[in-house]
């Protein structure tokens, strides 16, 4: 008897069960953590990858060419100053004056008593700018500014031209990039949801200003498409445009990809129309001519963009949100990850039902192991507690061999999610994995 999923998910209950599980540790956690920073463990980093996996897939369409790049972490002032990051990044703070707590001014009531000790002594309100400052080359007199950059879109845009003379692309078309950002958020919080370090994947789109509306309509329906695919429950995605004063003075329009997280809705993605802003910017800073010219009206233009940008720490927690389940089973609870196959870190596990066929139920593992490298070969606990473990890391299928199988030359499968089982020919379990990865 199976009872239906539930989803009461916590956000304690996550961030244990990820530590328990290998998924995420606090960044130094022997040294007291380093609040903002997290490492990612085998689970966390195989997860990771495939959320970038399906990302970069999402992205082709048949407007345009999808180029890739990978620019540095660190840029020059310079840029950042084109850029308006050194002028224009900050975060308004407060400190109370009795506890020493640091607020974002923006996120508290000044008008009532410090959240942390209860009195009511603030400091004036400062703005902080909030990137990574530091020095590139040895003396520090000689050496020049430079910053971790608080985004990789700038990455993109100062090697428009480069990308657009090399890759035989024409406009429109994306370059995307998969990247580290650094900011120094003064109230880093909600776990992975606002970190000071994080990953981001930005896909910036050119085109010319006349299709930019009509570019920036197919993205953020083609944009949120994505989330469907990626089996999200509907009812926690929805499409939010900005109020005009929420928009960053470079962006004429900006719709957010929202979800319904336990601590309420909040940005996923944000899809906007930057304008020509950002190569108007370059150009004038770095004096560099960055437009292209258009054969047919045999004029120079600086094109449009449309910026896709989400950040795949943010995404990944939304996953585990979403996918976490809860249900019963025979009077039993259990949890699992209800994961799309293809973000599943694990796709299989094997089982030998007994110690006595470790062998042969080894050598068939081994075998698929060629070809489907993230598997993995269970032999302690009884079968039901190999199960459960499997289920909750979010593993799609589990294999067990066991006394018929020599014989009938079958193995058992169960699915994840129903818990059915099914026998299938020891020789259709490639073409049964492959299968159930790609729906
Ligand atoms: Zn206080």
């Amino acid at each position: 008897m199976k009872e239906s999923p539930k989803n009461p998910v916590t956000l304690d209950t996550l961030v244990a069960l990820c530590k328990r599980r290998g998924f995420i540790f606090q960044t130094a956690e022997i040294y007291g953590g380093l609040n903002g920073f997290y490492d990612f463990g085998h689970l966390g980093t195989l997860l990771k990858e495939n959320i970038r996996q399906n990302w970069r897939n999402s992205l082709f369409n048949k407007k345009g060419e999808i180029t890739f790049m990978e620019g540095s972490l660190i840029g020059p002032e310079a840029m950042w100053i084109a850029s308006g990051h050194v002028q224009n990044f900050h975060d308004p703070m407060v400190d109370c004056m009795e506890c020493k707590h640091r607020f974002r001014s923006d996120h508290i009531d000044l008008e009532k008593s410090c959240p942390n000790c209860g009195k009511k002594n603030w400091t004036e309100v400062r703005t902080f700018n909030m990137m990574f400052k530091t020095n590139i080359g040895a003396a520090e007199a000689h050496a020049s500014t430079g910053y971790l950059r608080p985004e990789t879109a700038q990455a993109i845009f100062v090697n428009f031209k480069n990308v657009l003379s090399t890759s035989r692309v024409k406009i429109p078309f994306g370059i995307a990039q998969i990247g580290k950002a650094f900011r120094n958020e003064i109230t880093p919080k909600q776990f992975l949801f606002r970190m000071r370090e994080f990953e981001q994947m930005e896909m910036e789109w050119f085109c010319k200003a006349e299709d930019a509306q009509e570019m920036f309509d197919f993205w953020r329906q083609k944009r949120l498409d994505f989330y469907h695919d990626l089996g999200l429950d509907k009812e926690k995605l929805r499409l939010r445009p900005h109020e005009k004063d929420e928009l960053s003075h470079y962006s004429s329009q900006t719709d957010d990809v929202e979800y319904n997280f336990p601590f309420g809705w909040k940005e996923l993605e944000g899809i906007a129309h930057r304008g020509n802003y950002d190569l108007t910017q370059h150009t004038k800073h770095a004096g560099k001519d960055l437009a292209v010219f258009d054969e047919q009206a045999k004029a120079s233009y600086v094109p449009d963009v449309i910026e896709c940008s989400v950040g795949s720490d943010r995404l990944l927690l939304t996953i585990l949100f979403d996918s976490y389940k809860e249900d019963t089973i025979d009077g039993e609870t259990r949890n699992y990850f209800a994961f799309k196959p293809s973000i599943a870190p694990i796709k299989a596990a094997f089982f030998p039902l007994s110690k006595k066929l470790e062998e042969p139920a080894r050598a068939i593992f081994d075998d698929i192991r060629k070809v489907v490298p993230h598997i993995q070969f269970d032999v302690s606990g009884s079968i039901g507690k190999r199960y459960r473990r499997q289920d909750e890391i979010g593993t799609p299928l589990c294999f067990t061999y066991d006394f018929d199988s020599a014989e009938s030359n079958t193995i058992t499968v169960r699915d994840r999610n129903t818990t059915k089982q099914e026998r299938i020919a020891i020789d259709e379990i490639l073409p049964y994995i492959q299968k159930v990865l790609t729906s």
